[in-house]
């Protein structure tokens, strides 16, 4: 940035190629890396300035903030105006304590997740010493060369040498949403930011064409640079789910302080002195105050999206992890997603007939043959690379396209060397939209059109059909149903064409062309996808395949998939722009595969589909998938295949682009939100209990059975260690067993909450019993509180295995599967054990030793919350059946 050449200021825009080479002191062919390098060094990387990641005093305070930690505060002031300075100091420290594990927690999730983000950090194709490159887009230096394509986010202001109908979208620089046309000539001075046509800058999108251009402004030097600070834009990361947890938290903070003033109005009203009803209410208000929610809230949800990054999903929106677990259908690409992408040409069609490619029976072909003229044209209108390297054969560039260059190479049409033969004059690159791609190339003093497309599309541009003995007129029914019998056997079909230019016409809408042949070419459907579909049915989510090929070749392969059956109904896009909204909303009840469709069928169906109360998932990797990307309630974008803008658009990226992905980011997704509502169910059971031996033991005019230190150890240290370890549970065998979670379903269903005061009445009752038992035994209130806290934390012990499964028993599941778990269990009981013997406890929490007869009954008593618990699950598991209910076995 220290020299002028560098800067966006300097008048790019009136210079002619060489000039700017000059300038730039760069060529044709680019940079060598070490210069890259070197000028890295002088002028930073290419990179806006970060937003900075929310500071640890914001993360501290945020600790702060919550309704649950106001009223911990009232709590310390309370005990401290009574005296009780020891109380006063556990509740402090608790504060601090929760303030620092939250701290640390959500710092933890704060940079696993910017550290996935990273993973989808922008790329740029370069050209660095003759050769194209993938690099980060933060690598970029003023000089290099880069390439643009439909699609693509400029990843610098470049200055355009070269380039294809190309047309930008500029309106995050402008506003104005109408696409600019490029072009490559040079300007006259004096012409305004916006109207520098040969130029492209920083973050705005290619919507069409190809490009080559030099960079001329990289970082906070270019266009965008300059107003970075306006176009900024704040995620907003809080999920649906966080909104209903910090609601759910005020409900309990109005419960809890309401249950405390009625308390205290109570005690009082029974005659006891105020100062014992204060010091009651604090106790009740710190039992009930599940303090732990947020921590484990955190971490279930953190751990969420790591599981699922390691399952190729990374989330670009949180919410998504809530979402995908009611997903009712998802809209699936077929190409690359649902197949691998990965072409063969096994079939050729001419007018001499089918012929099978790649099982060496094709002797060399000689000119006139039909085939051969397919193959030629399928390598001149072709925008791969093919060169032979020691190696073999190296080859770069779209599948569909590169295939076509190894089945010429194969049969002995070498690309390298027909390309030198047929110089090409002009490129029509391939656009979803159009469905063919072209080139006018010279040869021998002639020019001629070269075409590849969709058979549809081709066929109508020719009149007469190339054969061994001449041309003759074109028998277009016969052409279509040889590719109708390719395509029925899941091949994607392309047709090849060639004309004279001087007869074609408009060179975007091509007339009057020589029909070639058709291409065959097989893309195997990827492994596991069809087990994925399988299981995406058990889970109650319907798959739809939504792809651009043709109809044939879509039920093909969606019959082989398990999508559709081989005579279910296809839809295609033409057909789409016929129906009226209500029309489609019907239709998409029974159709699953859609084809040949635009991007905007795309938005249609999505749309269709929500109205009619689905939850979407759907797929998409061009430009214009974006808007049926958004729309969709999950949007999901290829990392490797797709488009910066789908992937911007995009709530889930797909690491591998796999259908399989999908299907277990349902699963994490499923998982994730079990956990939040079993961690959520555990404390609300904890704090019930708590309430109830309160409120109970106030009213049989009892001294207070646990004090406020002691209730805090409870809901922290020995529940809290539990509760973050249940969101860690491994998920249940049968989440994709059961239906999607219905949207509006709160965190904690009805079965919990009733569940909750059942638990609650339980822990609460024996807690009690055990406690006047030692009250009436011994007179020593100390070790009747000491009982009672013990009893209580025993308890948790039981009822956290309880908490595992919302309907299973929790003898059918394995100790085992949640470590954690197992492990937090342990150490919440040695740590009660612990406390009992250490001094240092025994002066806070006011507790004693106990001898092991006592720890007998504890255990005993403790126990019946299981049975409580397995009772009511065994219960509703046998309503349900009767019911028929699907949910009987499933849920
Ligand atoms: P999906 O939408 O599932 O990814 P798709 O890859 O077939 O499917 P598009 O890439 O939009 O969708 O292609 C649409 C059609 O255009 C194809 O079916 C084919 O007929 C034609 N086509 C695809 N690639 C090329 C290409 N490189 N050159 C010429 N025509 C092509």
């Amino acid at each position: 940035m220290t020299s002028p050449r560098f800067s966006e200021q300097f008048a790019w825009h009136t210079l002619v190629a060489a000039q700017i080479e000059d300038h730039l002191e760069t060529r044709h062919e680019g940079l060598s890396r070490a210069e890259a390098d070197a000028r890295r060094a002088i002028v930073g990387s290419n990179e806006l300035e970060e937003v900075p990641p929310p500071s640890g005093l914001t993360i501290l305070l945020h600790q702060f903030t919550s309704p649950l930690i106001y009223l911990l505060l009232v709590a310390t002031v309370v005990t401290l105006a009574l005296g009780e300075y020891v109380d006063a100091g556990v509740i402090a420290f608790v504060l601090a304590l929760n303030a620092l594990i939250g701290f640390t927690q959500e710092r933890r999730a704060e940079e696993s997740v910017r550290a996935l983000m990273e993973l989808l950090s922008p790329h740029a194709r370069v050209v660095r010493e003759g050769h194209e490159w993938q690099i980060e887009s933060r690598e970029l230096v003023p000089g290099d060369v880069v390439l643009l394509e439909s699609g693509v986010r400029v990843p610098a202001d470049l200055r355009l040498v070269t380039m294809n109908a190309l047309e930008i979208d500029e309106s995050l620089l402008t506003g104005e949403s109408v696409p600019v046309h490029k072009h490559a000539r040079r300007l006259d001075a004096g012409i305004a930011l916006a109207d520098r046509t040969n130029m492209a800058f920083t973050g705005t999108i290619v919507t069409a064409g190809r490009a080559r251009g030099f960079v001329v402004a990289t970082g906070l030097a270019t266009a965008l640079g300059s107003v970075a600070e306006q176009v900024r834009t704040q995620d907003t990361t809080e999920t649906p789910l966080q909104r209903r947890m910090v609601r759910f938290a005020q409900t309990i903070a109005l419960i809890v302080g309401i249950s405390a003033i009625v308390l205290f109005a109570l005690g009082i009203a029974l005659g006891e002195p105020a100062s014992d009803m204060f010091l009651a209410a604090v106790a009740m208000a710190v039992a009930a105050v599940p303090e732990g929610l947020p921590i484990a809230f955190t971490v279930a949800l953190a751990l969420g999206v790591r599981r699922m990054a390691r399952r190729h999903a990374v989330i670009r929106h949180l919410p998504a992890v809530e979402t995908l677990g009611s997903t009712t259908v998802i809209g699936s690409d077929k190409t690359g997603t649902l197949t691998e992408n990965r072409m063969t040409v096994q079939a050729l069609w001419t007018a001499m007939g089918e012929t099978t490619v790649g099982d060496g029976t094709l002797t060399p072909l000689h000119e006139d043959d039909p085939r051969l003229r397919t193959l030629l044209a399928g390598v001149l209108a072709n925008e791969a690379e093919a060169y032979r390297t020691t190696e073999g054969l190296t080859t770069e560039g779209d599948p569909t396209e590169v295939a076509l260059l190894v089945a010429a190479s194969e049969l002995g049409v070498e690309p390298e060397e027909v390309r030198d033969e047929y110089r090409e004059l002009e490129e029509i690159p391939f656009e979803s939209e159009r469905r063919f791609s072209g080139s006018v190339r010279e040869h021998s003093d002639e020019r001629l059109l070269f075409v590849k497309g969709a058979p549809e599309r081709v066929v109508d541009m020719c009149d007469r059909i190339c054969t061994e003995h001449g041309e003759h007129l074109i028998d277009g029914q016969a052409v279509h149903r040889a590719a109708r019998a390719m395509a029925a056997r899941g091949l994607r079909v392309l047709a090849m064409a060639d004309g004279p230019v001087a007869q074609v016409g408009d060179l975007e809408a091509p007339g009057g062309l020589r029909f070639l042949g058709l291409q065959g070419m097989l893309d195997p459907p990827r492994a596991g996808v069809a087990e994925a579909i399988t299981g995406c049915r058990a889970a109650g989510i319907r798959v739809m395949m939504i792809t651009g090929d043709h109809a044939i070749t879509a039920r093909a392969i969606a019959a082989e998939l398990g999508i559709a059956d081989q005579d279910a109904p296809v839809l295609t896009g033409v057909e789409l722009d016929d129906l009226d909204d209500d029309e489609l909303r019907r239709r998409v009840h029974e159709v699953s595969v859609y084809a040949r469709v635009a991007p905007e069928h795309k938005l249609a169906v999505v749309r269709a589909l929500q109205a009619e109360g689905e939850v979407v998932a759907v797929t998409g990797d061009g430009v214009n998938d974006a808007p049926a990307l958004k729309a969709a309630e999950i949007g999901i974008a290829m990392g490797r295949g797709g488009t910066d803008v789908a992937r911007e658009a995009a709530d889930m990226v797909l690491t591998d682009d796999n259908f399989v992905s999908i299907h277990a980011a349902v699963e994490e997704g499923r998982v994730t939100f079990d956990n939040v509502r079993k961690v959520t169910f555990f404390l609300l059971s904890t704090g019930a209990a708590a309430i109830l031996v309160i409120l109970l033991a106030t009213v049989f005019r009892w001294p207070l059975p646990l004090l406020p230190a002691q209730l805090l150890w409870l809901n922290l240290v020995t529940n809290g260690l539990q509760d973050v370890a249940l969101a860690f549970e491994p998920g249940e065998p049968h989440v994709l067993r059961r239906p999607p979670r219905p949207r509006a379903e709160g965190v904690v269903s009805r079965v919990l909450w009733e569940r909750t005061v059942l638990a609650g009445a339980v822990m609460a009752a024996g807690t009690l019993a055990l406690y006047r038992w030692e009250l009436d035994q011994t007179g020593d209130l100390t070790r009747a509180r000491t009982v009672a806290l013990t009893t209580l934390v025993v308890f948790m012990a039981f009822h956290v295995g309880n908490s595992r499964s919302e309907w299973q028993s929790a003898f059918r599941i394995s100790p085992f599967s949640n470590r954690f778990l197992l492990g937090a269990q342990a150490l919440a009981l040695a740590l009660q054990v612990g406390a009992l013997y250490l001094p240092a406890t025994q002066y806070v929490l006011r507790v004693e030793p106990i001898e092991l007869g006592a720890w007998v009954r504890i255990v005993m008593v403790a126990s019946t919350v299981l049975v409580a618990v397995e009772i009511d699950k065994a219960f509703r598991r046998r309503l349900a059946a009767r019911r028929g209910g699907r949910s009987a076995t499933t849920t």
